[in-house]
């Protein structure tokens, strides 16, 4: 009987697991290796890029004023960054933007810049720290540097809404990074 009950927890613990992984995949239903196959050469991968114009907000001197910002993302992707980028505008902490990055074609298809599946954020204020060595940008100093993204903040709130994680894995903090797979 125990040993039943064991293989029938495991089952029950199976299915739970399967479900879970369906339900995520048919949420997303963004193949992330299917896209890597098509946007093979940076010619190829042109091709399935749209450009985004939205609103954001940065200083005029102490003041925050509205800018107009464009960049490039997988088609796929583009009316939830839009949307992502609208909420943050709309956003009680008027997060201010004076660079973002969209598709950037990276010698290969291996980063998802070079698919337009990802999006950096004031890349000099988020840096990308990796085993406490700085890779990228120069600083994180959320709360202090206004174009730091704090951690709770509207903009990782806006992101997380429509599918989009921080590149945050184990020793590797790229702040800047936004992205489908969060890598
Ligand atoms: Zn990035």
């Amino acid at each position: 009987m125990k040993k039943l009950g064991i293989v029938l927890s495991l089952l029950f613990l199976c299915t739970m697991v399967g479900f879970t992984v369906n339900k995520q995949s048919s949420s997303a239903r963004i193949s992330i290796s299917k896209i890597r196959r098509q946007c093979s050469t940076e010619r190829k991968a042109r091709k399935y890029m749209k450009k985004i114009t939205f609103k954001v907000w940065d200083y005029r001197g102490s003041k925050k004023v509205t800018k107009i910002k464009s960049i490039y993302v997988h088609k796929r992707v583009a009316k939830k960054y839009k949307k992502a980028f609208y909420k943050i505008y709309k956003g009680k902490e008027k997060f201010p933007i004076h660079d973002v990055g969209g598709y950037n074609w990276r010698g290969s298809n291996h980063s998802l810049h070079s698919l337009g599946l990802a999006v950096d954020i004031n890349s000099n204020e988020n840096y990308l720290i990796d085993k406490g060595r700085i890779m990228a940008g120069s600083l994180w100093k959320p709360r202090k540097n206004p174009y730091s993204i704090p951690k709770r903040g509207d903009v990782v709130k806006a992101m997380r809404k429509y599918g989009f994680k921080q590149c945050l894995w184990g020793s590797r903090r790229d702040y800047m990074h936004f992205s489908i797979g969060g890598y």
